[in-house]
């Protein structure tokens, strides 16, 4: 059992020591018993009480006991006083017994020292007192303690027994710096990379990645046009009318006018094949090429209509209700530039101008791939220390909605063999790799550690809230993004760093968020020196932000519907300040 003494004379605060003792280490959680060496005619017992009368009827032990206390009384009589070590056998088991008194007995004690009390130091010839707790500073060869320092007092007797293994902080020599509880300040002397500077060197350095082929028009939309698309005709290939009505030369004036009719008419795909004489007017239809001496056309809903002639009221201008070669895309004309990511309409487009084939790049694949080993797979079986895989899930389908080829590259274990085997496999199928977890620079860091192996590592600390660590490499010729772990940072930085650096490796180019700018329906102080991004959505004009910033929180990212960028300066925001708010959409989710 642990044991520790209070000794020093009588009046240096002994009783006093060790009642606050005895509470301030039972209110850290230890149990507690005392032994005190008291005068030897003490008695707890009283005259006249039964179990007084027990004793004195010659008992050997008397034992008193209530549901709420039990006393063991033993009378010595002629037997000698018991020994220290034979009455600490006698109590039970606690974390440490406290002994006041006992001062020749060798366990460690501290000495209780009041300067008025009048006496001299024990402590000086006494190895066994290990320390002083004195109301008077003293020069001595052992630690001395302010008689009311409790705290520090108890942090000793904890630590000389062995309850307390955290050093103390003179022994280290460590001195802490002041505490600011935010994972996410920015400590100094790391090289913190603002966000600006991370993308603008990652916009200068990616280059695309992927193949071309040729694929059939209707199989392009969500592909990147490979070359610039040259319109092959022009839109629309021949001058033809815009509505159904009637077609002749020239402009009326205001007034009154009158045009005989010829027959035949022009339909769209079905030209007329004559000419339409002067001052005579033409039937013409929705898209028909407008026929030889036909420029204008009058709508049908304008026009009395006989047997053979029409009449309706001018003014109608020259070229009315036509539309002219080319007036939409020009033959020769770039249409659609290198880069485009093909929309439904770009098809149509492609098509007016004469494509039926398209020269895309092949899409690109892109690997997302959990560490850590305390991760299962969602829905399986889950240990107390276990938690499920929530980035695979995200991040792969971010990646497909974002366009690219996803790519399911597992769990793989906090183990550095399997993950360089499952980066090696993992080259060879993909063009990206996205990786979570493991991503700064502790023991179980593989991904970083690996990466900085490889040797093609930028190992950013980015200023960024929620974010931190990103470890970037080249895996055998493979970029890697290593992104953090907590599924809130893996996700923005997947938003903000991975996003457009795949579309430039795709081909597409690089890509900024859209976003814009909305009142605040919140109030916040920022810090200065990094970015933050808040979860949020928008509610009746204002945006509001998710009640936590904790970065496990993903709660918080399903709630929201967007994120609110706030600069790398300090702000302080008040409600209806305009902020900037990112839907999803505008990641392109
Ligand atoms: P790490 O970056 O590996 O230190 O992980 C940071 C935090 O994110 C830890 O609490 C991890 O348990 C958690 N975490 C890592 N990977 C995942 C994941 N795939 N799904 C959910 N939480 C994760
Ligand atoms: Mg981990």
């Amino acid at each position: 059992m642990n044991v520790f003494g209070v000794t020093g004379w009588k009046n240096a605060g002994k009783t006093g020591l060790m009642e606050r003792l005895v509470a301030e280490i039972t209110a850290r959680g230890f149990t507690v018993s005392t032994v005190k060496h008291a005068h030897h005619a003490f008695d707890v017992d009283q005259k006249g009480r039964d179990s007084y009368r027990h004793r004195a009827a010659g008992a050997h032990e008397v034992m008193l006991a209530s549901g709420k206390r039990v006393a063991q009384m033993t009378e010595l009589r002629e037997t000698p006083e018991p020994k220290l070590a034979e009455l600490l056998a006698r109590l039970s088991q606690v974390d440490l017994v406290l002994i006041e008194g006992y001062k020749r007995e060798a366990h460690p004690k501290i000495e209780a020292f009041r300067q008025e009390a009048g006496h001299a130091l024990i402590a000086p010839g006494d190895a066994s007192i290990r320390a002083v707790a004195a109301d008077v500073a003293l020069e001595l060869d052992r630690p001395v303690f302010d008689l009311d320092d409790t705290g520090a007092i108890a942090d000793f007797i904890l630590r000389e027994v062995g309850l307390l293994v955290r050093p103390a902080p003179e022994a280290t020599g460590l001195r802490p710096p002041p505490l600011k509880n935010d994972c996410f300040a920015l400590p100094p002397g790391v090289n913190w990379t603002p966000v600006d500077e991370a993308l603008a060197e990652l916009k200068e350095r990616l280059r695309v990645v992927v193949g071309q082929e040729e694929l059939p028009l209707a199989d392009a939309a969500g592909r990147v046009l490979a070359e610039d698309l040259v319109a092959k005709r022009s839109n629309p290939p021949l001058p033809n009318t815009a509505v159904d009505g009637y077609g002749f030369s020239g402009g009326v004036p205001e007034g009154e006018a009158q045009f005989p009719l010829i027959d035949g008419r022009a339909a769209a795909g079905i030209p007329y094949q004559g000419r339409v004489p002067e001052g005579a007017a033409i039937r013409v239809l929705t898209g028909a090429a407008l026929p030889d001496g036909v420029d204008t056309v009058v709508l049908e809903e304008d026009c009395a209509i006989g047997p053979d002639q029409i009449a309706f009221h001018g003014p109608i201008k020259q070229g009315a209700n036509t539309r002219k070669a080319g007036e939409d895309v020009a033959e020769g004309e770039v249409a659609l530039p290198k880069g485009r990511v093909l929309t439904p309409a770009d098809l149509a487009l492609a098509s007016a101008i004469g494509f039926g084939q398209l020269n895309v790049f092949q899409p690109l694949r892109v690997g997302v791939l959990s560490t850590g080993d305390e991760l299962v797979e969602p829905g399986e079986p889950a240990g107390p220390g276990q938690i499920f895989d929530a980035n695979r899930p995200m991040l792969l389908s971010a990646i497909a909605r974002f366009g690219y080829e996803a790519v399911d590259l597992g769990r793989v274990k906090d183990d550095r063999d399997g993950l360089r085997a499952q980066l090696d496999a993992a080259a060879e199928r993909v063009d990206v790799i996205l990786t979570s977890g493991g991503a700064s620079a502790g023991d179980e860091d593989h991904v970083s550690a690996l990466l900085r192996e490889s040797g093609a590592l930028a190992e950013w600390r980015i200023a960024l809230k929620p974010g931190r660590p990103l470890a970037l490499g080249v895996w055998n010729g493979v970029p890697v993004f290593g992104l953090p772990g907590n599924p809130v940072a893996a996700f923005v930085c997947t938003l903000i760093f991975a996003r457009p650096s795949c579309s430039k490796m795709a081909g597409a180019g690089w890509v900024e968020p859209q976003g814009f700018d909305l009142p605040a329906a919140f109030n916040k102080r920022k810090k200065p020196g990094r970015r933050e991004f808040l979860r949020a959505r928008m509610r009746n004009g204002r945006a509001e932000v998710f009640k936590s910033e904790g970065s496990g929180r993903v709660s918080g990212l399903s709630w929201a519907e967007g994120l609110v960028e706030l600069g790398d300066e300090g702000r302080e925001i008040e409600e209806g300040d305009l902020v900037r708010f990112y839907p999803y959409g505008g990641f392109g989710l």
